[in-house]
């Protein structure tokens, strides 16, 4: 079983890893801080590197409960001793917009009582769906400049796990992510301090003041009560 270890230390850009399994390009490492697409963040991308060959780490997904890496070529080997380098400046920018999203979604839910019914992230901007009958542009405005105004102090955001019964009686602790099965015992909670606390298996930045600021970018209707928008980190 892979250790993740970008569950602790989402701040990790390198480390060492043994292989454990590799079939063609796609590799199992025994750890790794390649995140794994899923919860509405994309996959990491970056470089495993084994002596002088170097592999692109292009795509990193969850199969079957497993993390697997898919390189641009075959020739890793099962006990190869490798390192590993994320893409960190594409990493950073989905940790900024993670932790904004988490704390727009809550000012939303604060405000207007909206839960997030789907949420992406992308690389270069967020997308939101909430069901809301009563909802404008000017509203989502208001929303924005007021997570703006919290990326402006120095609040902390951490991370850490509560076994799942106590974690499901927090109010307002799935707003995002939907259900959680009923294997899954414990729950990591994302807790921006003061602000919001969120089932999550994302990586975050640490204090709110790295996440800058968002801005609007588009709003389109998907039908009565349907609202998407997106917003986007200001370049
Ligand atoms: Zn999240």
């Amino acid at each position: 079983m892979t250790q993740a270890l970008f569950l602790d230390d989402s701040y990790l850009k390198e480390c060492d890893a043994t292989i454990l399994s590799a079939n063609d390009k796609y590799i199992v490492l025994d750890r790794t801080i390649f995140y794994p697409k899923g919860g509405g963040q994309p996959h990491d991308m970056g470089r495993i590197i084994r002596a002088n060959d170097k592999f692109e780490v292009v795509y990193s997904g969850k199969f079957s409960g497993e993390i697997s890496h898919e390189v641009d070529q075959s020739g890793l080997a099962p006990n190869d001793k490798v390192h590993c380098i994320l893409d960190w400046d594409r990493r950073y920018r989905l940790m900024r917009s993670h932790t904004a999203a988490h704390t727009l979604a809550s000012i939303m839910w604060k405000d207007t009582g909206a839960l997030i019914t789907g949420n992406q992230l992308e690389i270069d901007k967020v997308r939101f769906d909430f069901n809301l009958e009563n909802f404008d542009r000017e509203t989502f405005q208001g929303l924005i400049e007021k997570a703006n105004r919290l990326f402006e102090t120095d609040i902390p955001v951490r991370w850490y796990e509560l076994p799942r019964d106590e974690a499901l009686k927090m109010p307002g602790i799935v707003k995002m992510a939907g259900a959680f099965p009923p294997e899954i015992t414990r729950l990591r909670i994302v807790e921006i301090e003061g602000v919001d606390r969120q089932a999550d298996g994302g990586t975050h930045v640490k204090n709110l003041k790295e996440v800058g600021k968002i801005e609007f970018l588009k709003a389109e209707n998907k039908g009565k009560n349907n609202r998407r928008v997106y917003f986007r980190l200001v370049p």
